[in-house]
């Protein structure tokens, strides 16, 4: 991913100034910023990042200097990014199946907590230091709430946390329970079920758990009002306390979508619009849009003519297909956009700093992501 260090004001001025015909990243590092710093402030616990949500460096280097200090890394490759934009960052290693060769190459690194779900898992860590090593059970749950569920491929049921806490314990590890309530998730009983559960498996297992980390999963606003993230760091602290009482553990999490996807808008242009009303985007599901098949449509769209203002033309549904000659390249749903919206028009998407380029492939030779640093993700301008 290109990193254009140019600040330019706006999308809009943007694209009426210079007129790309590929998609662009708008990126506003200071909504970035401001994103960690509500974090940091409104979290009661220590806040990490989870990389692969966006691993551009530009990205990593903002989130550093707001004061994000500890990254959830899932791979080498991952562990080599955050090093190489902090030495001395924290480093999670919280993607519960990992190699024995990735172990080892991790370990020189110097991993702080390493998140397991099976017993296996935990015997490959057995040569892991355990100087100030937390090993974090992830645990599952039948819960709801969420786009989509995380427990579908990772965790522990219960009863299997309880036995691996004990076992991280006896191997001499610090003790922690870890859970990713499901990503884009705005409803804060996910997370309080979670809790309580992770209380009871510490009980039961005669554990005391040093920290508990409560995931990501916080969503993003892509459509209706902004989530409320502070009355979701408010019941999650309120609910360990009442659930662990004088045991209660500190608390980490580690947002990825919520902490990156306001900070960029995505600019894509309209490539043709046919007979049938249907329309041409030169991005779609090899690219940036990928994640809509498993999350739905945003709805924080906008048409914006080449000379920068916005259509406001009655609203009809349209199939949107991307670029590539694949014809399973459509967005799921149709997409309400301006009855007079035209060739060469731009579609700026708020909110799609998360998922987009970290996943875009380079399929039929699109996907290519210019990023464009903005002082401001979006102008408000007047319609036509
Ligand atoms: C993906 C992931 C996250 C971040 O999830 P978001 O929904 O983007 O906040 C956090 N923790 C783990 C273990 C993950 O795999």
């Amino acid at each position: 991913m290109q990193y254009q260090p140019a600040l330019w004001p706006s999308p809009q001025w943007y694209l009426k100034k210079f007129q790309p015909d590929a998609p662009v990243l708008y990126f506003a590092p200071d909504v970035l910023q401001a994103t960690a710093k509500r974090f940091l402030k409104g979290f009661d616990g220590f806040v990490t990042y989870a990389v692969k949500a966006n691993d551009d460096a530009a990205v990593l280097d903002n989130l550093i200097s707001a004061g994000i200090q500890g990254f959830d890394v899932a791979s080498p490759a991952e562990i080599l990014k955050v090093r190489a934009a902090k030495q001395d960052a924290v480093l999670h290693y919280h993607n519960p199946v990992r190699s024995v060769d990735e172990i080892a190459m991790a370990v020189g690194h110097g991993i702080s907590s390493w998140s397991v779900d099976c017993s296996r898992e935990l015997e490959k860590l057995a040569d892991v230091p355990r100087r100030d090593t937390e090993i974090s059970v992830r645990l599952r749950l039948p819960v709801s709430g969420a786009a989509y569920d995380f427990g579908a491929k990772f965790g522990a049921d219960p009863d299997q946390a309880v036995l691996l806490l004990r076992q991280a314990r006896d191997m001499g590890f610090a003790t922690s329970m870890t859970f990713h309530p499901g990503t884009q998730c705005a409803d804060p009983q996910a997370w309080a079920v979670y809790i309580v559960e992770a209380a009871d498996v510490a009980r039961r297992a005669g554990v005391t758990l040093e920290r508990l980390n409560v995931g990501g999963g916080f969503a993003a606003h892509r459509s209706g009002q902004a989530p409320d993230l502070e009355a979701i760091f408010d019941r999650i602290s309120a609910e360990t306390a009442r659930a662990f009482g004088d045991a209660a553990p500190k608390l980490v999490c580690e947002p990825g979508r919520a902490m990156v996807a306001e900070a960029f808008t995505l600019g894509l242009r309209v490539k043709a619009v046919r007979g049938d009303g249907s329309i041409f985007l030169n991005d779609g599901a090899y690219g940036a849009l990928t994640e809509l098949r498993d999350i739905g449509l945003p709805d924080r769209v906008s048409v914006v003519r080449v000379d920068g203002r916005a259509a406001s033309g009655a609203m009809t549904s349209r199939v949107v297909f991307g670029p590539t000659c694949d014809s399973l390249d459509r967005l799921p749903d149709p997409m309400p956009l301006p009855t007079d919206i035209a060739e060469g028009d731009y579609l700026l998407i708020r909110a799609m700093g998360a998922y987009t380029a970290s996943i875009s492939t380079q399929f039929n030779g699109y996907g290519a992501q210019d990023v464009v640093t903005v002082a401001a993700p979006w102008e408000q301008v007047t319609g036509i």
